[in-house]
């Protein structure tokens, strides 16, 4: 696969200066209005599914090389550990994770509004799916069927029980269908986006960061429970602007991505004019990207069957690591996040075995903003403290004779 290329960001301009239409004061206005903002579904009964039918194409966004690339490799490899976008408003965040639409790959999915699969009944016995797909199991018919990825929108203002699920108090007396299926679990084996993730809730963040970590998740509510797996590539973004956040939660993410305004004048120009066309003739400009879209679609299918024989040779990982260690970090995840990102590229590249060049190529994204300022200096001075004690214990113990002396 023809996978971007990546600069690493500089300084730009993150807002444009001038006006390009009538009904749009800016090209901000129009790529926010093309990122559906203006379109929000309402989020009554499946909370967070979004039904885009006709998302502007992933192929036809200009530019933004590094975040298109972090995206890719998170679809070929979901252990990537997920993807932050952090940039200003307007530099097509949301555009380009809602176009993945086009791109997601197929899996096998439950055809059971309680979420049941056949691994539910091989690890919990048959109690452990609903009634119908109980009967169903026992007569030999399918719990799931194959069906695309889709892209599962947390909304800003979600509750705890919206994330997670809550006892239904109307329901049908059997365990399963007593705990309504949260936005957690409608994400399973889907794309859980999260915009603006620095504005959520921490109870929330939490649960959503440790039902990704561990790939399900369980209700408890007095004697009533229900688990539910919970396998997502979890994208999100922020714009730094309205707000920082938590170390623990950054860490948690994956893939890191500075998304800059674009520089270059032509880029722009041909940015406005693809969002032109787009709002003008959707469905044409839809069409115009198909062929192609079905291409990248077709080769991430085909990197995520090549990855499981895809490796990193032990003598490259362990310069890896040791570059590692000379930036300052801390966390595991880091090498983590870097050698399942550098597996990808591979894979997406027809290679079984993990270059120099790979590493090269995602070093940047899985490395930044992981060093801790404050750990260096909380390390620094943890060392002079231990430096001081010891001088004075030095000191206190060649003294000591001295004392037992004037005692007697
Ligand atoms: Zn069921």
């Amino acid at each position: 696969m023809d996978l971007p290329e990546v600069n690493p960001p500089s300084a730009a301009e993150s807002e444009p200066k001038e006006p390009v239409g009538h009904a749009f004061r800016s090209l901000k206005e129009l790529v926010e209005y093309v990122s559906g903002k203006a379109l929000e579904p309402s989020t009554a009964e499946d909370s967070g599914i979004v039904a885009e039918p006709l998302p502007f194409p992933f192929l036809a966004i200009v530019g933004q090389k590094e975040m298109k690339l972090a995206l890719l490799l998170s679809l070929i490899n979901p252990a990537v550990g997920g993807v932050l976008l952090i940039g200003p408003r307007g530099t097509a965040k949301t555009t380009a994770v809602r176009s993945l639409l086009d791109l997601l790959p197929q899996v096998e999915r439950s055809l059971c509004f309680y979420g049941c699969l056949p691994e539910d009944i091989e690890a919990g016995g048959i109690d452990a799916v609903c009634p119908d797909c109980a009967r169903k199991y026992a007569e030999g018919r399918p719990l799931t069927m194959p069906d695309r990825v889709r892209l599962v929108e947390l909304p800003l203002n979600a509750t705890l029980e919206d994330v997670i699920g809550g006892i239904d108090e109307q329901a049908a007396a059997h365990e399963r269908r007593r705990i309504r299926r949260g936005i957690l679990a409608q994400a399973d084996r889907n794309l859980l986006y999260i915009d603006e993730v620095n504005l959520l809730n921490d109870d929330i963040v939490d649960a959503i960061l440790d039902a990704a970590a561990q790939g399900s998740y369980t209700v408890r509510r007095g004697p009533v429970s229900g688990s539910y797996r919970s396998r997502f590539v979890l994208v999100g973004s922020m714009n730094p602007e309205e707000g920082r956040l938590r170390p623990q939660i950054m860490d948690r993410f994956g893939l890191r991505v500075i998304v800059r305004g674009l520089e270059d004048q032509a880029e722009r120009l041909e940015a406005y004019r693809r969002v032109h066309a787009y709002l003008t003739n959707p469905r044409q400009m839809v069409r115009q990207y198909a062929a192609e879209g079905a291409l990248v679609q077709q080769e991430i299918e085909s990197a995520r069957l090549r990855l499981s024989q895809t490796s990193i040779p032990d003598k490259l990982a362990k310069t890896a690591i040791s570059l590692v260690q000379k930036m300052g970090i801390d966390s595991l995840r880091a090498e983590i996040t870097w050698f399942e990102a550098a597996r990808a590229h591979a894979a997406a590249d027809g290679r079984a075995e993990v270059s120099a060049e790979d590493l090269k190529a995602v070093a940047p994204m899985a490395l930044r903003l992981r060093r801790s300022e404050f750990m260096q200096s909380y390390f620094a001075n943890q060392q002079n403290e231990e430096e001081e004690l010891r001088g004075l214990l030095n000191h206190w113990s060649q003294r000591k004779p001295r004392q037992n002396a004037k005692k007697t």
